[in-house]
């Protein structure tokens, strides 16, 4: 899933000083399930926005309001608050990165602004921490290392490692970090497939991680349906 964190709360009313009546917009998906953007971070976020409006500016015209949708990077979410949005002179949006983009491009007579820091791809513990573990480079090499990420779990991003500096298992750059060499190591041992990691991987084809990247389906009927 795309993680990300609400940004600070006085950079959010720093951004909103301007308008009376917004729209705080949730997303779904992921920003629900790494509990940041969701249905319940909006009413917090909402009533909070509420609340300083009231304080600071004294106002009876202002307009907070709280919407969810299942995803704000799908243009048909997007499309089913078109009617609604037009009332508000802004969306604070509660999506990824990539949700601001796709509202500000499909509700363009609107403003959109951001409330999260879009952080990584990535994954949840049991007691709900998230953990960086794929940079999206196009090129993936899991097949070579085990099902782990030098790319991403490496802060040299090392494709041959580890370096020097792994100690006791961890990263040199911080101790509270596994060497991610050490833990595909330690798989490719599990896996009995140490004589392979001595391979060198060789250079990574970084064309492939070009920006802004696009995938066009060739067939439209793979387009992947979700109702
Ligand atoms: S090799 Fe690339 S695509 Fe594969 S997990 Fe790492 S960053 Fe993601
Ligand atoms: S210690 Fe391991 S994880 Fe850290 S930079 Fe070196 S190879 Fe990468």
């Amino acid at each position: 899933m795309v993680v990300a964190e609400i940004k600070p709360f006085t950079e959010i009313s720093n951004m909103l000083k301007p308008y009376k009546r917004i729209l705080v917009l949730g997303c779904g998906t992921c920003m629900a399930v790494c509990l940041s953007g969701g249905k319940r971070q909006v009413e917090l976020l909402a009533s909070a926005i509420r609340m300083a409006k009231k304080i600071n500016e004294n106002s009876d015209d202002i307009l907070i309001g709280e919407r969810t949708i299942g995803r704000q990077c799908e243009p048909k979410f997007v499309d089913q608050i078109k009617d609604e949005s037009s009332q508000y002179e802004v969306i604070l949006s509660m999506g990824c990165g990539a949700g601001v983009q796709e509202l500000t491009e499909r509700l363009n007579s609107i403003v959109v602004l951001p409330a999260m820091n879009t952080k990584f791809i990535g994954v949840a513990d049991s007691e709900g921490n998230f953990f960086e573990m794929c940079a999206a480079c196009g090129d993936c090499i899991l097949s070579l290392t085990g099902g782990i990420c030098p790319v991403t779990r490496c802060p040299k991003g090392l494709l041959n490692g580890p370096c020097g500096g792994t100690k006791n298992g961890k990263c040199e750059v911080s101790s509270d970090i596994p060497c991610a060499w050490v833990l595909i190591y330690e798989r490719m041992k599990q896996l009995g497939k140490l004589d392979e990691i001595k391979k060198t991987i060789g250079p990574k084809d970084w064309g492939k991680d070009q920006k802004p990247d696009k995938y066009i389906l060739k067939e439209k009927s793979e387009t992947v349906t979700v109702k």
